[in-house]
């Protein structure tokens, strides 16, 4: 079941159309009431959010889903008119997982919806552990330590995380990075593996220092 928040009836009609005429379960709710009254009933796959919306906007219901346990793991794709960069490192910094800008061609919506489930579903082996330094990942868990104590990661972050230490030593691409955490290699949107790598800095503190910017090419851990 994906979700769809957005006021305009049109554009949730057609978002929840394509869904179903794809193969999914969707449902509309059009604004965060809606939203919240769903959510008691059901876990959705994915939730489509609407950032304009009466009441509650949609950067206040991201912080409010990923605040909470029983709803930080739903993935989130934002859902904007606003083109402009901040409103997009605004969300993917609060955790949103991917984000399109209206007005969207259906095919590449639909092409974002299935990467993030693709991504979001991957299957972790339940004990595997990666350790570099000081910083310890837990796979399975989803749980990442530095010198023993838990950092909080959003899923782009720790896929991120994960994705450099497997590949320890070696430089990543951002393209590379967008295809493999993203699922997917649109032109220009490279901006979303550099936001996420300074946040990820931030998280781990001074073990933020083992991953390398690799000038003009991209990034690495352990160079
Ligand atoms: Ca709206």
């Amino acid at each position: 079941m994906i979700f769809c928040v957005e006021d305009e009836q049109n554009i949730r009609e057609l978002l929840v159309y394509t869904l179903e005429t794809t193969g999914f379960q969707a449902m509309g709710c059009a604004d965060s009431r809606e939203l919240w009254e769903a959510l008691k009933k059901e876990t959705p796959e994915l939730i489509l959010l609407d950032i304009m919306l009466p009441g509650e906007d949609g950067y206040q219901v991201l912080e409010k889903l990923k605040s909470s346990s029983a709803t930080r793991e739903i993935p989130v794709i934002m859902v904007t008119a606003k083109d402009a960069e901040f409103d997009k490192v605004r969300g993917l910094e609060t955790g949103a997982d991917d984000y399109v800008t209206k007005p969207f061609g259906m095919m590449e919506f639909v092409a974002r919806v299935k990467a993030v489930l693709r991504r979001c579903s991957r299957n972790h082996p339940e004990n595997k552990t990666l350790s570099y330094g000081d910083i310890c990942i837990l796979v399975g868990k989803h749980e990442v330590r530095v010198n023993g104590v838990k950092v909080e990661l959003t899923r782009k972050e720790f896929e991120l995380l994960q994705y450099l230490m497997e590949n320890k030593e070696i430089v990543l691409t951002r393209n590379q990075i967008l295809c493999q955490i993203w699922g997917y290699d649109f032109d220009g949107e490279t901006r979303t593996v550099d936001v996420h790598v300074r946040t990820l800095r931030q998280k781990l503190g001074e073990a933020g220092n083992y991953i390398e910017t690799v000038r003009g090419v991209g990034y690495r851990i352990g160079g």
